[in-house]
């Protein structure tokens, strides 16, 4: 009954936002294949409504879980009398979604120019695409904003181009935020952004690859999803769209892809995170990017950006043969999180997604490489699971500071090698 009340007062705060009092994240490792399997089953039990942040690989490697306050009991319980070890990450993921807020809603200095722009801080979208549009004012002869389609609920899907002339010229793709909760990923979009427009000119390399190449950059390539993240529910990966027979929504739109569609990396279950979709490219975001990439024709490279883990994946994830380029991908991976890491010491794994975490099947890498995309890469930004998404925004800076380099080696390479 006291839980009960407490439950409708929080509610009564704010009718439309979904809170996490008391829910924890349990950092959770399977020493053997038995618990692996337990894990799995555990993570397919709807009603206690948990959700991994990061899914059990294989034993040994930690898997973390956000496990609602009204199951936590039961969660420890289960892994207690099945002696699989955990800790807790995070003690109470609402405080630091209240820290989070507190630092969005301080008060700001007026930013309709990029100059002011408050690049250490998380924004809502409207205040992203204000921006956008100030960036394309401030720099007209190099960046334009295209829009390549709608989302579900009609939002405008919009890019930035890059560009300093030709026409078709090969071309670098980039996105963040297609799981929408993975809020480091925008913010490291639109600092990005600003930072291909402020070297041109400036950087040599930049200056090379854009006299040479067009980059693009979707920064919200989930709009509904980011919208909802903001609304309603601060931890939304998925899409918004409604599933046939089904109360839950959204698809993962990193499952939907025409690239081994289907496989066991992906789910049937439309209340499942990882669930693919009714058929691949049935998610508008995902078929809008399609469209792009294979009408442009002359896409070199893709580099999807996602958290958290801090690795740099390249194909395959729906199968183990090798891709036919893994040698020069594995090089190029190698040189980039080394020199992210000479910026401040963080580490970054590497390798193919199936090697470095567990199989994926439609992802946007695998996509984009069977289309002969031959540098085709996913990121997983900051952390490891300290904050996981929900990394504090004193992080976004030093976050999107050290991949910056780490862009620059992977595009400076397809310049240097094309084909
Ligand atoms: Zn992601």
């Amino acid at each position: 009954m006291k839980i009960l009340l407490l439950f409708s007062t929080l509610v009564a705060a704010n009718c439309s936002e979904q809170l996490f009092v008391g829910d924890q994240v349990l950092r959770i490792v399977a020493s053997n294949k038995e618990q692996l399997t337990l894990l799995r089953v555990l993570g397919e039990q709807e009603e206690l409504q948990v959700d991994f942040w990061h899914h059990p690989t294989s034993p040994g490697h930690p898997a973390d879980l956000r496990v609602p306050f009204s199951s936590l009991q039961a969660v420890k319980l289960f892994l207690e009398s099945n002696r699989i070890p955990y800790r807790i990450m995070i003690k109470d993921v609402q405080e630091l979604l209240d820290e989070e807020k507190k630092n969005m809603t301080k008060p700001r200095r007026t930013e309709r120019s990029t100059s002011t722009f408050d690049f250490a801080s998380y924004h809502t979208m409207e205040e992203i695409y204000n921006w956008m549009d100030t960036l394309v004012q401030d720099h007209p002869s190099l960046v334009s904003k295209l829009q390549i389609g709608q989302s579900y609920e009609n939002r405008p899907l919009y890019v930035l181009k890059f560009s300093t002339g030709g026409s078709n010229r090969p071309a670098i793709w980039l996105d963040t935020g297609i799981h929408s909760r993975e809020w480091i990923t925008q913010a490291t979009g639109v600092w990005t952004a600003n930072k291909i427009a402020e070297e041109y000119g400036q950087d040599p390399s930049v200056t090379a690859i854009l006299d040479t190449m067009d980059i693009f950059l979707e920064i919200i390539a989930n709009p509904d999803g980011f919208a909802f993240t903001h609304s309603s529910n601060r931890l939304w990966r998925k899409t918004r769209s409604l599933n046939a027979g089904s109360r839950c929504v959204g698809v993962d739109p990193n499952r939907n892809w025409d690239a081994g569609f289907g496989g066991s990396g992906s789910s049937s279950n439309p209340c499942s995170e990882i669930y693919r979709g009714p058929h691949p490219h049935s998610e508008r975001e995902v078929k809008a990017i399609v469209d792009f990439i294979l009408s442009h024709g002359n896409v070199k490279s893709a580099i999807s950006i996602h958290s958290y883990s801090q690795m740099l994946l390249f194909p395959y994830g729906y199968k183990t043969t090798p891709a036919a380029h893994h040698q020069e991908l594995n090089e190029l991976a190698k040189k980039a999180v080394s020199d992210l890491a000479a910026v401040y010491g963080t580490k970054y794994t590497y390798g193919s997604v199936v090697d470095t975490i567990y199989p994926a099947d439609g992802t946007a890498t695998d996509w984009a490489y069977d289309q002969g995309v031959k540098y085709s890469f996913t990121m997983e930004l900051r952390d490891t699971g300290r904050y996981g998404f929900l990394l504090p925004s004193n992080q976004i800076l030093p976050t999107a500071t050290e991949t910056w380099p780490a862009l620059l080696d992977i595009m400076v390479h397809v310049l240097e090698h094309p084909y």
